[in-house]
Formats: C-alpha cells, sequence, structure tokens
C-alpha cells in the first residue's frame, strides 16, 4: 500500500491535509499519531517533521510525500519532483539591517551570514563567486544581526512583515519554493499505477481551485460578442430561457481573468451574474 509522508504540524500540515480531503481522501480522524490509515484512498499517512521528509522519502519509508522545495534542495536527498501543489509559496532571501548601505552581492564578501539553509546558500556563494561566512542556527536566524551574530541573513520570507519587524530588509531573492509532491525514485509499476491515480485526483482539484464557473443572463444579440471575451474550455454553453431574445450562458473562467471578464460582459449587457466554485474537473 502507497505511504506519503506528510508534516505533522507547520504550515504545510494543514493544506495538505485539506488538498487530500479534497481529493475525498481523509486521515483517521483526531489522533495524531505517526501513522494513520487513510479513508477514501487505499494509503497510509506518516506524519513527520518536513525536514525529515526528503530522506523517508529517499529511502523509501514513504513512497511520496509533500514537501517544500526548499527543504527539497536544502538536503540534496535523490527523490523525484512528481508534481507542484500550488501553496505554501515562499522564497528565500538574504536580508541585512536596514539601514546598511548595500550596494550589490559583491558586499557579502568577507561577511557573515547566518542561516538554517546552508547548502543553498552556499551554491548561491559559489554560483556568484561569493566568499562569505556561513553560520548555520536552527531558528530565529532573524534576530542573529541585532545580537551581533551575523552581518545579514539568508532566510524564508513570505510577505516580508516578520523583516521589517526586526529591522531588516530584503536586498537578494535567491530561491523560489512551493509545496512540491516528492517521491522515491525507480518505484515498481504498482506503485507507479497507485501514484498516477492519486496525481490525477489531485490534478483535478489543483485545475478546479483556480477556476470559476459563472452563469449570466444575455441577450441573444450579445452572444457573438460574448463568444469572443470567452474562450471556454471547448465554448461558453448557451441553454434557452422562456424569454425568446434572452439566453443563459455558462463558461469556467481562470481566477485571474475573472473580474476584468465580468466587467466586459456586463458592458454587451449579460446580466444576474453567478459565480460558482468549482469541486473538480476531469479532462
Ligand atoms: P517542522 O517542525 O516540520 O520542522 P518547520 O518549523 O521547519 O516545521 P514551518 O515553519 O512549519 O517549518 O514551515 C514549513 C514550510 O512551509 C517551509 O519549509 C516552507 O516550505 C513553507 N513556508 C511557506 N511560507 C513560509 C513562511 N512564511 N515561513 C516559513 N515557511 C514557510
Ligand atoms: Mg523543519
Amino acid at each position: 500500500m502507497l505511504k506519503i509522508a506528510i508534516q505533522a504540524k507547520g504550515r504545510l500540515n494543514e493544506e495538505s491535509m485539506s488538498l487530500l480531503a479534497d481529493a475525498g481522501i481523509s486521515a483517521a480522524s483526531g489522533s495524531r499519531k505517526l501513522i494513520s490509515k487513510a479513508k477514501g484512498f487505499p494509503m497510509e499517512i506518516l506524519y513527520l517533521r518536513d525536514d525529515d521528509i526528503p530522506q523517508a522519502v529517499a529511502m523509501g519509508v514513504a513512497d511520496i510525500g509533500i514537501v517544500g522545495l526548499n527543504e527539497v534542495a536544502e538536503k540534496g536527498e535523490k527523490v523525484d519532483e512528481v508534481m507542484s501543489l500550488g501553496f505554501g509559496a515562499c522564497r528565500i532571501s538574504i536580508a541585512v539591517p536596514r539601514e546598511t548601505e548595500y550596494t550589490d552581492a559583491t558586499w557579502l564578501n568577507g561577511r557573515r551570514v547566518a542561516t538554517s539553509y546552508p547548502h543553498i546558500l552556499a551554491k548561491y556563494f559559489a554560483d556568484n563567486n561569493i566568499s562569505a561566512e556561513i553560520h548555520e542556527i536552527a531558528g530565529s536566524v532573524e534576530i542573529a544581526p541585532t545580537v551581533g551574530m551575523a552581518d545579514a541573513i539568508f532566510d524564508i520570507v513570505s510577505s516580508g512583515g516578520t523583516l521589517i519587524q526586526n529591522g531588516l530588509r530584503e536586498v537578494e531573492q535567491v530561491f523560489f519554493s512551493e509545496a512540491v509532491l516528492i517521491a522515491t525514485p525507480s518505484l515498481p509499476d504498482e506503485k507507479l499505477a497507485e501514484i498516477d491515480k492519486l496525481k490525477f485526483r489531485l490534478r483535478s482539484i489543483l485545475d478546479s481551485r483556480d477556476m470559476k464557473y459563472v452563469l449570466m443572463n444575455l441577450p441573444r444579440t450579445a452572444v457573438d460578442e460574448a463568444v469572443k471575451i470567452l474562450p471556454g474550455m471547448k465554448s461558453p454553453t448557451l441553454l434557452p430561457l422562456t424569454q425568446p431574445d434572452w439566453c443563459s450562458l455558462h463558461v469556467v473562467i481562470p481566477e485571474s481573468e475573472l473580474w476584468e471578464k465580468i466587467e466586459l460582459l456586463k458592458n454587451i449587457g449579460a446580466e444576474d451574474i453567478l459565480i460558482l466554485n468549482l469541486e473538480n474537473i476531469i479532462r
């Protein structure tokens, strides 16, 4: 049976669980055991620290895992990256005390940089011919400059709020991360077939998360114009209404384009526009 490793608690736990839940897979409720049998898919769920997931998957303790690309890159374990999961986005950046007169990356030469990501940082230094000292610390990296432990830090940034609170300024964005599904390399065919089934479910959830189902009433005379505005998956669906010169138009629109398209549709006479969430898209 397939084993999946997910973060036991922390930033990725909740979204990993809710992605699985949306795909119809839930864990035996409540208890925080190390391992539990999933409902809705033949699979066991292993709860680990995110640092341990790349190794667990590389060793085959778990066949697959959900973890940040940052941990995959830092640990350097041999795993296959199967698919991006669209959550847990963050970057790892160099930040310096706000008042520092930072010019460019050459400023880093001869400085001390505190981080929990020494391997990713060492690679960045090597790629950019920088010779600087790497101070590995496990947590609270952002206070290192204040307490005199380092001249700069290399740490995870998402909104940047924590940096500002600590009087720091982001100067180089080095590594971009999001949660990914990883797998043990060279798994036997029957495991790969099970992973394909899971991927299929996850893909349909991820596709539908970015999309909205939109219904509207439209004057018949505006249909050609609407079709030009709205290239749907095949084409928009048209249904007749009891009023002969009106119809109902249904279409799936990417969330990023939603409001721009709604504006255009209103301009050509669309009324009573309903916007619905999609649960699944099976292509
Ligand atoms: P664990 O106890 O499992 O080792 P952790 O404390 O190392 O947990 P979390 O802070 O829960 O890790 O973060 C887990 C992952 O979430 C990170 O490795 C990263 O991929 C992602 N992430 C997204 N945004 C952020 C953020 N703002 N700060 C930290 N991690 C983030
Ligand atoms: Mg960790």
